[in-house]
């Protein structure tokens, strides 16, 4: 069965629900936990089909208590499937408003999608959790092995683009990979010049 709904806390009241749309991804990570394993905290996280509606998600979700907020962040980038995304937060909103909804994201949306999907998201998301992990093209390229043309400049785009539009964003940086770690300084000071917060977290060898 698809893992479409999934949490990564040992209690039966989960404060966080995760939501697995995809298998599919624009970048390469080398530290992405799907090169590494298949399941997050005992759940099988490759999907057999991307066939499934928002009906088999909300009944994945309502198999658990109502968090407090909900993340979009699976084996794959969640934005690929914007349309079925924005489908689900526009459910949540209209029936739990107190959740807060968050997306971890390689800020490529907008360069996949070839237009602005920012706008498209006001008042479905709260918070963009966008993956930087450079302080420089070349840093970047190391860490994500991206398959889109200039993406380290896209990431940055998206990055102020959301920020401009008054969602809270925070751009992440992965740290303790194979020493591969950028440097963290310089790109805590373009996240603050772009508009977000930063944040740099260590590697997690066993999940997110
Ligand atoms: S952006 Fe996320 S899902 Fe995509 S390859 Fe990197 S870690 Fe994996």
């Amino acid at each position: 069965m698809n893992t479409l709904v999934y949490s990564i806390e040992q209690t039966e009241n989960p404060e966080t629900l995760y939501i697995n749309l995809t298998n599919s991804c624009t970048n390469n990570c080398i530290f992405c936990l799907r090169t590494q394993k298949d399941d997050v905290c005992g759940k099988e996280m490759w999907l057999e089909n991307e066939n499934f509606s928002l009906e088999d998600i909300i009944e994945q979700f309502k198999q658990f208590p109502t968090p407090k907020s909900v993340c979009f962040c699976g084996y794959g980038e969640p934005m690929l499937r914007l349309e079925l995304l924005k489908a689900f937060a526009k459910y949540l909103k209209g029936n739990y408003p107190e959740i807060f909804i968050r997306v971890n994201t390689n800020g490529h949306a907008n360069a996949i999608h070839k237009r602005n999907v920012l706008p498209e998201l006001k008042g479905l998301v709260d918070e963009f959790s966008v993956s930087l992990n450079g302080s420089d093209e070349n840093e970047y390229i190391k860490l994500s092995k991206p398959r889109i043309q200039n993406a380290y400049g896209e990431v940055k785009k998206f990055i102020k683009n959301a920020s401009e539009e008054g969602f809270s964003v925070v751009a992440t940086v992965v740290t303790g990979f194979i020493s591969n770690t950028p440097d963290i300084e310089k790109c805590k000071k373009i996240a603050e010049d772009l508009g977000a917060k930063f944040r740099a977290r260590d590697f997690i060898p066993n999940g997110y």
